[in-house]
């Protein structure tokens, strides 16, 4: 048994590591972020098909027509597998110790701290009502994704916006998101996790199957010493020294509380009948592990999707040309040799100049009078007719 200085050496150790966990996943995801905008040969794919919602949003039109909502890829499911295992042992520790918009979030959070010095609280009743907000937006999203075929999340999505705050697209296509990116960070230096607590879908999902999960936290009554030092430092304000055991969807089973209580063995990881527990640093190590093994394993045998797929391996695919699969970095030669259509019809259509065929639409915007939506919805009536 570990005496109290080494118990607080352990517990300031396996913080470190969680937060430097977390900066190396938003890191690396901000990192495929920036390459899939710059990148014009074989990017890595966009931050939806690395997003385990995506799978979610995808799920019934995969049952219905065996195929993926455009932007979605085997990579999305193949994270909602991880994430649904993990839960299964661990409950949400998809949002606590994986989510790069949940750390980025916390970021601004420390960021606060160390400005403001203290948070706001939001008074209990509205907190409350606020909180259905997230299952409300769950139920919409999943119910609307299925009838439209499209991600209709999309556009009001911070995550996907972050990702886009370089884009030429990014008021034209993600105003709302925007906003609602600046509030949830700058909301953050005084609110903890704004956008986790009211509006993330994926988390009120994991909140609804929390209940089926093999391992909690619990507290021991007999060597609380009532200090609350777990109630502070809560980032979705549970308060964790009046349970006995931590049973609240809410929970984003970060473990900062545990890593923060100052008597050892009063706040454990366990499961219903006490016969297995976890440290905090066990927990993490074994979802990272699960990530990786998942990842890893799937994309040695080619089924995670890192590279974005050309237009014409996509309609090949799919199996017909679909306009809505063009995006800004797509060129008219691009789109000629996946639909069949002839380049002398965008020559005509667009008045462009031969050169112009190979410069992507993206780029083409500041040259021309047309957007990549334009050119989308030129292809449906031309197809139509
Ligand atoms: S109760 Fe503990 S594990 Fe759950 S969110 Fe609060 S600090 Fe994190
Ligand atoms: S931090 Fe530990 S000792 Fe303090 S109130 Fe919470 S459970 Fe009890």
């Amino acid at each position: 048994m570990l005496n109290q200085k080494e118990n607080r050496k352990l517990q300031a150790k396996s913080r470190f590591i969680r937060f430097l966990v977390l900066i190396v996943i938003l890191g690396i995801s901000t990192l495929l972020g920036i390459l899939h905008q710059v990148l014009l040969t074989r990017p890595p794919v966009g931050v939806d098909a690395l997003c385990p919602f995506g799978a979610l949003e995808s799920a019934y039109t995969l049952i219905a027509t065996k195929t993926m909502l455009n932007k979605i890829a085997t990579s999305s499911f193949l994270l909602l597998i991880s994430t649904l295992l993990v839960a299964i042992f661990f409950r949400r520790v998809f949002c606590g110790l994986i989510c790069p918009f949940g750390t980025l979030q916390e970021l601004f959070g420390r960021i606060g701290k160390k400005i403001f010095r203290k948070k706001i609280l939001i008074p209990k009743q509205i907190d409350r009502f606020l909180r259905y907000w997230k299952y409300l937006g769950l139920g919409l999203i999943v119910f609307f994704s299925a009838y439209t075929g499209t991600l209709v999340q999309r556009p009001y999505d911070p995550w996907v916006t972050y990702h886009h705050l370089s884009s030429s697209d990014l008021f034209s296509e993600f105003n709302i998101g925007f906003l609602i990116l600046l509030f949830s960070l700058v909301g953050s230096l005084l609110y903890d996790r704004f956008f986790c607590k009211y509006l993330c879908p994926m988390g009120a999902f994991l909140a609804l199957i929390n209940k089926l999960s093999f391992f909690r936290i619990e507290r021991n009554e007999s060597t609380c010493i009532k200090c609350r030092a777990c109630d502070r430092i809560c980032p979705v304000n549970i308060e964790v020294s009046k349970e006995k055991i931590v049973h609240s969807p809410e929970c984003i089973n970060c473990n900062e509380c545990v890593t923060i209580c100052p008597v050892p063995d009063t706040l454990l990881i366990t499961n219903r009948k006490k016969t297995r527990f976890f440290s905090p640093l066990a927990v993490l190590g074994i979802t990272v592990l699960l990530f990786f093994i998942v990842i890893s394993i799937t994309s040695l045998t080619g089924n995670f999707q890192w590279t974005v797929q050309s237009l014409t391996e996509q309609v090949k695919i799919k199996g017909d040309f679909d306009p809505n699969l063009i995006t800004g970095r797509m060129t008219f030669m691009e789109v000629s040799a996946a639909s069949g259509i002839p380049k002398e019809i965008f020559l005509n259509e667009f008045r462009i100049s031969e050169e112009d065929l190979s410069i992507p639409f993206k780029d083409l915007k500041n040259k021309y009078p047309f957007e990549t939506e334009n050119v989308r919805e030129f292809l449906k009536q031309f197809i139509e007719k």
